[in-house]
């Protein structure tokens, strides 16, 4: 079995790919002449499942995850489709790689190391030289159809501008000399959260750190930074209960105390349930007239808001404690009026607590 002797000289387990997914016929190894890189954009056991369903018609040879594991899925010597060019394919190795091309920082140093350990190997066997002539991104392959297109057919961008080429091309360099490449001055990983992990509730998230002293580590969320770590252990817990549920990118940015930075990124699904809405009580009301302050009285869940409305139109809004609203009653004729304060959660669920007012006449001079 030529694949079995494939196994065994890289290591890597064998998953086979569903045998709709590539071709059977079996090339030579002098037509052997590209590596081209991939990326998921999704986890590395949904991409093995994907590649194993019989309606993919789409498979690469390997799957490289965030954590350096390795599966192979479609044996060298037949022609995976992977490229979206059936020349391109007929000639080359596809390496998927567990990452999303448009989120900076899904990529591991681990995950770069492992394939690059691979790559190496792999130009070995083919006598090829490791440069970026052998070695391609997916968005660099031509499209078949079309005259100055690439990513193939379907103009994939895959593996994109986050994809690290002068990191992976000198460790493909020093493994393919021999050589381990030394480890970055500056990295970080977040190594409790895999990509596309489902997560409910208060999520404990710890950034780990190699290397060189570290000053800080942002902890930032759809991009937005949301705490700033400064002592080991670098660790934030993140409230999903107050966010939207669905997909959120959450990334560490460790800084070196000479300003060099290092970025880990995940993407998770957050699916908790809603907190309940934060209730509203009215307090006593000062007596009415001139500009006049109300503090209303907040129980139940958290809150992200405090409207003011007279007469169903919203006049003034709190977004932080203590929630005090102010109204200047002299922008409205004198008579009753309706007063409504609604207390908004950070999902959005509202409460609120409505009473009758009257605003008196002015005092004569
Ligand atoms: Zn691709």
């Amino acid at each position: 079995m030529r694949a079995a002797l494939t196994l065994v000289a890289l290591a890597a387990p064998f998953v086979p790919a569903a045998s709709t997914n590539y071709s059977h016929h079996h090339r030579p190894a002098s037509a052997v002449r590209l590596v081209v890189v991939h990326e998921t954009e999704g986890s590395f056991g949904a991409t093995i499942s994907w590649f194993r369903n019989r309606r993919a018609h789409a498979a690469a040879n390997y799957v490289v995850g965030r954590d350096g594991r390795i599966v192979q899925m479609v044996p060298d010597s037949v022609v995976a489709w992977h490229a979206g060019n059936a020349y391109v394919n007929a000639h080359s190795i596809g390496i998927e790689h567990e990452g999303y091309t448009g989120v900076e920082g899904t990529l591991t140093d681990a995950e770069y190391r492992s394939s690059a350990r691979l790559v190496a190997a792999l130009l070995k066997r083919y006598r090829l030289p490791a440069d970026r002539g052998h070695v391609i991104g997916h968005d660099e392959v031509p499209d078949p159809y079309h005259r100055g297109a690439f990513g193939g057919f379907a103009h994939h961008t895959d593996p994109g501008r986050f994809w690290d080429w002068p990191r992976y091309m000198s460790y493909v360099r020093d493994y393919r000399a021999g050589v381990t490449p030394p480890p970055r001055p500056l990295d970080v990983t977040i190594p409790g959260l895999t990509l596309d992990q489902t997560v409910t509730g208060l999520v404990a998230w710890n950034a780990a750190t190699t290397g060189e002293a570290v000053s800080h580590v942002d902890f930032a969320v759809d991009g937005i930074v949301r705490a700033s770590v400064t002592a080991a252990p670098y660790t934030w817990g993140w409230d999903a209960s107050l966010e939207t549920n669905g997909r959120h990118v959450l990334s560490a940015r460790a800084v070196g105390v000479d300003g060099r930075t290092a970025l880990a990124t995940v993407v998770v699904d957050s699916q908790t349930p809603p907190a309940p809405p934060p209730v509203v009580t009215l307090p006593e009301l000062p007596p009415l007239g001139g500009v006049v302050a109300i503090t209303p009285l907040l129980s139940g869940g958290p809150v992200a808001r405090v409207e003011l409305w007279i007469d169903g139109v919203v006049t003034q809004t709190a977004t932080a404690a203590p929630w005090t609203l102010t109204w200047d009653t002299s922008t409205i004729p004198p008579g009753p009026h309706t007063l409504a304060i609604r207390a908004v959660g950070p999902r959005g669920r509202s409460t609120a607590a409505i009473t009758q007012v009257t605003v008196p006449e002015p005092a004569q001079p």
